[in-house]
C-alpha cells in the first residue's frame, strides 16, 4: 500500500508499505480521509516529537475493512472514526475516563502509524476501549475526518463552560479558532468576537457567523469586546495560536472569573511576562487544554453533521501520493485545514 512517511524533521516522503494484518482484538480500516494537523506540522518543524519512520495522520475517517479474531460490537463495511488515543487504562487520569490525560498514552500517527495511508491497523486497546467509532450515514467520510480537532475544540468549550449566550472572544481564525467559532455558534454562544491579522480569514470568520471581526494590527480587540459584552469581557477566552505573545493581550479580554484556554500549543520553552493580578483580582481561570475524552468524541460524531459551514473547513486536498504537500499549503499558510484523501472508500 501507499504511505506518506514522516521521517525526520523537515523530511516527509511517499513510500511503499506492506499493508496491515490485523491480529486477534484488532481491525483494518480502509482509510477514507485523514486530515494534518498544526501538531503533524509541529513535527515536521522539529518543535514536537514523533518517531522517525511513522505514518503521520491522527485524524482519521474510514470504513471497517477487517476484523481480527475476537473483535465484536463492529463490522466489516462499518463507516468509523477513531480516537487516536492509547491509554494505560490503569491510571488515576483512565480511571476517571479522562485517557487523553495518561502518563502512559501513545498516539496513532506520532508512537504508531497513523492515517495518510490506504489502510490503518487499530491495535486492540483502541478497539476494545470504545475508540472507533460508528459516525452517522450522513457525515461523509471528509468531514467525520475532523471528528479529532472538532472533538479538542468540543473539549476546550466544556473546559471554559461555554454553554448558550456565553461570550466568547477567540484569538486567531485559523482552521482551530474557526473551528471554536463553528462549535460555539452550534452551541448557541454569542456574542463571539474573533480577532485576526490575516485579511482572507477575518473574512471567513465573518461569513461564518463572527458577531464581531476585528484586525489586531489597526483596531483596539479589547475596545472591541468590551463594547459587545458591555463592559464586563468575554466569558470564554480562546487563545488558538501558538505565539507567547498573544497572552498578557488575552488576559485583558476577559469577564472577571472568566476563563482562558490556551487553546494552541506553543514552540518550546516559549515565556512571557504577565500581570498576575488580572488573574487574581479578576478570579480569571487560566488554563490549557489538549485532546478531549472519548465521550467528547461520541458527542461530537453526534453533532459534526449538523455544524453549519462544516463542509468548508478543509480547502486543500491531495491523495496518497501528493501527502507531502498537505504540508507544504500549510507551512505556507495556504488556505485551512489540508487532507489526504482516498477517492472511492465511502462508495465501496
Ligand atoms: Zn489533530
Ligand atoms: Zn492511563
Amino acid at each position: 500500500m501507499r504511505a506518506t512517511v514522516f521521517n525526520a524533521p523537515g523530511n516527509v516522503t511517499v513510500e511503499d508499505r506492506t499493508q496491515p494484518t490485523p491480529g486477534p482484538g484488532e481491525l483494518r480500516i480502509r482509510v477514507g480521509a485523514a486530515s494534518l494537523c498544526a501538531s503533524d506540522v509541529r513535527v515536521y518543524r522539529g518543535e514536537k516529537h514523533a518517531l522517525a519512520g511513522v505514518i503521520p495522520g491522527h485524524e482519521i475517517a474510514g470504513v471497517v475493512d477487517r476484523l481480527g479474531e475476537g473483535v465484536t460490537g463492529l463490522a466489516e463495511g462499518d463507516r468509523v472514526i477513531v480516537c487516536p488515543i492509547l491509554a494505560c487504562e490503569q491510571c488515576r487520569f483512565c480511571l476517571v475516563g479522562r485517557r487523553n490525560r495518561c502518563l502512559q498514552r501513545r498516539t496513532l500517527g506520532y508512537d504508531l502509524d497513523g492515517g495518510f495511508a490506504e489502510y490503518l491497523l487499530v491495535p486492540e486497546v483502541l478497539v476494545r476501549t470504545g475508540h472507533v467509532l460508528r459516525i452517522p450515514d450522513r457525515l461523509p467520510l471528509d468531514v467525520a475526518a475532523l471528528s479529532e480537532p472538532a472533538a479538542c475544540v468540543l473539549a476546550s468549550l466544556d473546559l471554559c463552560g461555554v454553554v448558550a449566550g456565553s461570550s466568547m472572544a477567540i484569538v486567531g481564525a485559523g482552521p482551530m479558532g474557526l473551528l471554536h467559532l463553528l462549535l460555539g455558534r452550534t452551541a448557541g454562544a454569542g456574542p463571539i468576537i474573533v480577532s485576526e491579522p490575516n485579511p482572507a480569514r477575518r473574512a471567513i470568520a465573518q461569513r461564518w457567523g463572527a458577531d464581531l471581526v476585528v484586525d489586531p494590527a489597526t483596531e483596539d480587540v479589547t475596545k472591541a469586546v468590551m463594547g459587545l459584552t458591555d463592559g464586563y469581557g468575554a466569558d470564554a477566552v480562546i487563545v488558538s495560536v501558538g505565539v507567547a505573545e498573544l497572552v498578557p493581550p488575552a488576559l485583558e479580554l476577559v469577564r472577571k472569573q472568566g476563563a482562558v484556554n490556551l487553546f494552541a500549543g506553543f514552540p518550546p520553552r516559549s515565556s512571557i511576562p504577565f500581570d498576575p493580578n488580572l488573574v487574581h483580582y479578576g478570579e480569571v481561570i487560566l488554563t490549557g487544554s489538549q485532546n478531549a475524552t472519548t465521550d467528547q468524541y461520541r458527542r461530537t460524531v453526534a453533532m459534526l453533521a449538523a455544524v453549519p459551514h462544516i463542509d468548508e473547513v478543509v480547502t486543500n486536498r491531495y491523495d496518497v501520493e501528493h501527502g507531502p504537500e498537505a504540508y507544504s499549503s500549510r507551512l505556507a499558510m495556504d488556505g485551512l485545514k489540508s487532507l489526504v484523501q482516498f477517492p472511492g472508500v465511502d462508495s465501496a
